[in-house]
């Protein structure tokens, strides 16, 4: 679908209009200016020109009139033509003698005399004057042209004027009015900015009309590509219905395929990696920023992986997996738990920003013992109590109700819980519970597909590790008894020794041996003899700490090593593990109860010995001397029993 385009941008047309039209207006402002001034100067010089004719005109008919012999009647010449000269615009029109035309032909009439400064200057100086006179609504041009006697030309004025060459003898005053002019070109201007606004009108209109899809294209062009720039495709695409099928047109068209391959090559990485990682990152309109996004969790995840495939233990991929949980994802609050063989649960890790009380779990000591207690570990489905409250009653803080009829537990109000199975070899072989308040389960939701993820490139990762584990238990374990094995005797007896040396402490060492066990062989059969067996190892491994080792020496022969024992101990602790087997006896089926005796030999490094192997064969040695001294019995070893030289 098309998008709808963001914002109308009419900015551009309007633009590009207003300058068009500012730009015509200056240009005919700046011609109309020309025209007014060169029509001023033209009307400036026409007024010279027609000055000149009248003064010449003037100048020849008094010339004329003087040659006649009827200068007297000059006046009548000089009324008719101030009245002739009214009709072409010139006002005051004066003619003055000057002294030297008096001096020889006394004075002329009242109105010959020269009147003002001007008029006087021109008489004196013969030069001439001009006069540009503009008001607001009124242009004047006034000059004052002096006569001047020459002898040139067709008459000689010396012939009559007694005056040197050149002298003035009088001049002429006019003054035209330019008034007109001045109407006449502002009237000139004001029909041509009519004609101007008109034209302005019609290329507006002109514009709109043939501009206007063009310009309005270039805002979808530009509109898409900002969308592109963006990563919003759909955003990027252009209608292409009424597109122009010009150049223009193509760039739209180019654009928009341009937008749809784009997009599907982006679509098309972003549900490549999305089935490559397991999940789809949140999804936005902007495909850039969803692929940048999505191929970045793709390297985060791949560096997760690389890492954890390097990690040399399970316990390192939890530590790696929490991390994850906690400084990647901000989780305060979680466990993980794993699922052992025998169906009971243990917690790996836990994160807690409270107290949680002195078993320090987010979950009641139920589901340890039994995994299936575990809803999540029983069902192999994802338990979360946000979509349905009170899902879980082993859930810590849910309160027991004391109420009959109740659903057994009170929910918590304050933390909500979301427990993950994590898959391991086809069953569910760990949990990964996270705890979180109310208001922020949206983005616990959201963030839980993140979490599977990282998940599930752990877990094929920890089945291997799991594995490794076994096969590393399995080199050093005897799988009758579960006690370790010579191997694991002969690999970890030199780190056994330097810690008790180290310390300066006793190490006791107790051989023990079924007393005629072979009879129980020969009498129950051999898987009946493997019971006994086993029983016997639970009796020694319950008689001795954790931190010391019990290890199958042989077929039926067993050695423990007590670590950081007080001297003399060592024999205290086989008489209570002689006791425990004496008084455990066996119930086979058939109803047979069978009733086994073991000897012990005792030997304590390094008070008997300072070399460990010698004192594990002094130890047998003590064990020989408690069978030879009728079996049941613990004998600790004395240098006595030792015939031979040296070990
Ligand atoms: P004594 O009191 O002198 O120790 O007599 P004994 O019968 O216990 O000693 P003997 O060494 O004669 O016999 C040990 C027997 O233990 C021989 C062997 O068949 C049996 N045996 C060794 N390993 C196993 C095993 O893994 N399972 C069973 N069922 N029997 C074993
Ligand atoms: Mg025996
Ligand atoms: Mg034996």
């Amino acid at each position: 679908m098309f998008k709808k385009i963001k914002k109308t941008n009419k900015s551009l047309e309007i633009k590009i209009i207003s300058r068009i039209v500012i730009l015509l207006v200056v240009l005919f402002v700046i011609i109309d200016i020309i025209f007014a001034l060169s029509f001023r100067q033209e009307s400036i010089s026409e007024a010279k020109i027609r000055s000149k004719t009248i003064a010449k005109v003037v100048k020849d008919s008094l010339t004329s009139l003087m040659v006649m012999g009827v200068i007297q009647n000059r006046k009548i010449f000089i009324q008719r033509l101030k009245k002739a000269s009214k009709q072409v615009d010139i006002r005051n029109i004066s003619i003055i003698r000057g002294n030297l035309v008096d001096k020889q032909f006394g004075p002329g009439f009242k109105s010959e005399k020269p009147t003002t400064v001007d008029e006087k200057y021109v008489l004196a100086t013969g030069k001439k004057i001009e006069k540009l006179d503009e008001t607001f609504n009124s242009v004047k041009y006034r000059v004052i042209i002096p006569y001047k006697a020459t002898s040139t030309g067709a008459v000689d004025c010396l012939m009559c004027h007694k005056v040197k060459s050149g002298a003035v003898l009088g001049d002429i005053s006019l003054t035209m009015n330019l008034t007109s002019v001045r109407v006449a070109t502002f009237r000139t201007i004001m029909q041509t900015s009519i004609i101007f606004f008109i034209f302005l009108v019609i290329l507006v209109l002109a514009f709109f009309r043939f501009l206007n899809p063009y310009i309005s294209l270039f805002q979808k062009i530009e509109l898409g590509l900002e969308n592109l720039k963006d990563g919003e495709m759909d955003g990027a695409l252009i209608d292409e219905k009424g597109l122009p099928e010009d150049e223009a047109g193509k760039v739209a068209r180019t654009l928009n395929e341009t937008s749809k391959s784009l997009k599907e090559i982006l679509s098309d990485i972003n549900s490549k990696v999305s089935t490559l990682i397991g999940y789809t990152v949140l999804k936005t309109d902007n495909y850039l920023k969803d692929t940048i996004k999505i191929i970045n969790e793709l390297v985060r995840i791949y560096n997760f992986k690389r890492v954890i495939e390097k990690d040399r233990t399970k316990k390192d991929i939890i530590r790696r997996i929490e991390s994850i949980i906690r400084d990647y994802m901000s989780f305060e609050n979680y466990a993980i738990y794993e699922v052992g063989d025998n169906n009971k649960m243990s917690l790996l890790t836990v994160g807690s920003k409270i107290n949680l009380g002195k078993d320090d779990m987010w979950c009641g000591m139920s589901s340890l013992e039994d995994a299936d207690v575990c809803r999540a570990k029983r069902t192999g489905g994802d338990v979360d109590s946000v979509n349905f409250p009170c899902i879980c009653p082993n859930f810590k803080f849910n309160i027991p109700e004391e109420n009959e009829g109740g659903t057994g537990k009170t929910c918590d109000e304050k933390y909500n819980h979301y427990c993950i199975p994590i898959y391991i070899g086809g069953k569910v072989g760990m949990i990964l519970q996270l705890i979180f308040d109310n208001d922020v389960a949206d983005f616990v939701h959201w963030m839980i597909p993140y979490v599977k993820g990282y998940l599930a490139e752990a877990s094929p990762v920890i089945e291997s590790r799991k594995l490794m584990d076994l096969l590393k238990e399995q080199s050093i374990v005897d799988q009758l008894t579960g006690l370790y094995n010579r191997r694991y005797l002969d690999e970890s007896s030199e780190n056994i020794v330097a810690g008790i040396k180290r310390r300066g402490t006793n190490l006791g060492i107790l051989m023990l041996d079924v007393d005629h066990f072979k009879e129980v062989n020969d009498k129950y059969g051999h898987d009946n003899g493997d019971v006994v067996l086993r029983n016997v190892s639970k009796q020694i491994k319950k008689g001795i700490r954790s931190s010391d080792i019990a290890v199958r020496f042989g077929g039926e022969e067993f050695l423990a090593l007590l670590i950081d024992i007080k001297e003399g101990e060592g024999i205290v602790i086989a008489e209570k593990i002689r006791k425990a087997v004496e008084s455990s006896p066996l119930e086979i089926p058939g109803g047979v109860v069978i009733k086994k005796t073991i000897s012990i030999g005792v030997c304590e490094y390094p008070a008997d010995s300072d070399k460990f192997w010698q004192a594990v064969k002094y130890s047998d040695v003590a064990l020989y001397e408690a069978k030879e001294n009728g079996r049941n019995k613990v004998v600790r070893f004395t240098k006595e029993m030792w015939k031979e030289e040296e070990y």
